[in-house]
């Protein structure tokens, strides 16, 4: 077995790992990343594309923004649509000048693997049995298999970016961590479309046959939802019959929903989820390995960075004070803001879509609040300011 030494060992090359990777290394402090896909695999994966006022801030700052501000789709506000009219809500005016940036997930992930790789970063992928190890002493170790070799990776600290399905939170001995969570009664059908966006900014659309989203990657390439069964099966639906369900959700007077080919098809399920504490010894949860949030809200990514910018400050206070103040904290001043973001996405998700046991009262109050939403200041600034963001810390 080959012994090797870093002083971070990230685990997971989404967003939250190479995030944190890369302000370390700006920090000067040295890290390793554990990926068990192919480079390509993460870099074509199709997922988020809302990326919050905070998160562009802090892309930018970090040097990986320059593609971003070239091609990202910069939005200043969402048209709520119900009844067949839709209402804009104006982020720029409701914020105090905040937007958000369309740009997709995996053009992040790319810009970040560039950007390691350029700076002579470590990231490995490809990686098998990755195990994590000791990480309740102070010399904890990630054990792992590399093109048939096996390698021991001794670090300061282990960072779990490894996702919702990863191996990091399920190695926290049992009874350390408290869940809490919430399954949806419904999912979202998803398609990427070679079609112009139909609107110039996102419409979440409520509609009595189910909530609709739709959504951009590019000035080409439309992303739209359909709210469906959570365990619908995808090979049942023809892409004409998908577009003629969007059609009819989304129908606008004076309106037309530009229709292509799909280039994409799935289902995902929604569900919030959250772990506390985020921590155990040397061993740091972020991102989707600690949270979930229903894609409502478009959070999740934007969660994923901010616990990475809250660790990787911390991680600077130990290394250049040897202080543990922030680090001891980490969980603490995470939680704050992801509950925060739990309770924006999980009422995203009530006042959009129809609940399979609702009643004609449930509907009646939706179609209230969604015109309480859309015409009082008031209402209308509070899901301005958590759509852009709260602030990180
Ligand atoms: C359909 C869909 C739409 C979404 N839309 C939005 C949106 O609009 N806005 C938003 O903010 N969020 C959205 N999200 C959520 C967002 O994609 C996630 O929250 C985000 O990917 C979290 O980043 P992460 O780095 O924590 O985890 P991941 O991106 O899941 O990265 C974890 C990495 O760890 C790797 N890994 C796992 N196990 C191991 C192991 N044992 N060893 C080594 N590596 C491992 C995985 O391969 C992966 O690369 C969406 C998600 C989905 C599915």
């Amino acid at each position: 077995m080959a012994n090797l030494r870093t002083q971070v060992g990230i685990v997971g090359a989404g967003p939250a790992g190479l995030v944190l990777s890369h302000l370390l290394h700006l920090e000067g402090i040295d890290s390793v990343v554990l990926e068990n896909r192919s480079r390509q695999y993460v870099e074509e994966r199709v997922r988020a594309g809302v990326l919050e006022q905070g998160t562009v801030d802090l892309l930018i700052e970090m040097g990986v923004g320059d593609r971003l501000k070239k091609e990202g789709l910069f939005h200043y506000g969402v048209d709520l649509r119900f009844h067949g009219c839709g209402h804009r809500i104006d982020f720029r005016e409701l914020t105090g000048g905040k937007g958000i940036v369309v740009y997709a997930q995996q053009e992040v992930v790319k810009d970040l693997n560039d950007a390691r790789i350029a700076a002579g970063g470590q990231v490995i992928f490809e990686i098998e049995d990755l195990s994590v190890h000791d990480f309740h002493s102070s010399h904890p170790r990630i054990r792992y298999r590399n093109n048939g070799a096996e390698y021991d990776l001794a670090c300061d600290f282990i960072a779990g970016c490894d996702g919702f399905h990863g191996i990091c939170r399920p190695s926290i001995p049992t009874g350390v961590l408290t869940e809490y969570e919430r399954e949806y009664p419904f999912g979202w059908l998803g398609i990427l479309a070679e079609a112009p966006p139909s609107s110039d900014e996102l419409v979440y659309c409520y509609h009595e046959k189910g909530f609709a989203l739709l959504s951009m990657r590019t000035p080409h390439v439309s992303r739209l939802y359909l709210q469906c069964k959570p365990d619908e099966d995808i090979n049942k639906w023809s892409d004409q019959q998908i577009w003629d369900e969007l059609q009819a959700r989304l129908a606008c007077n004076g309106w037309t929903l530009t229709e292509g080919s799909v280039l994409q098809k799935g289902v995902t399920g929604m569900r919030s989820f959250v772990v506390e504490p985020m921590q155990y010894g040397r061993l740091f949860l972020a991102g989707d390995s600690a949270h979930i949030v229903p894609p409502t809200g478009a959070k999740g990514l934007n969660l994923a960075v901010s616990d990475v910018r809250v660790l990787a400050r911390a991680l600077k206070q130990f290394y250049a004070r040897g202080s543990r103040d922030l680090l001891d904290k980490y969980s603490e001043t995470c939680l704050q803001r992801i509950w925060k973001a739990q309770r924006f996405s999980w009422w995203m998700t009530s006042l959009l879509h129809r609940f399979p046991n609702a009643t004609p009262f449930d509907a009646r109050r939706q179609l209230a609040e969604l015109d309480y939403v859309t015409s009082s200041r008031a209402a209308a600034t509070t899901l301005a300011e958590n759509y852009v963001g709260l602030p990180m810390e």
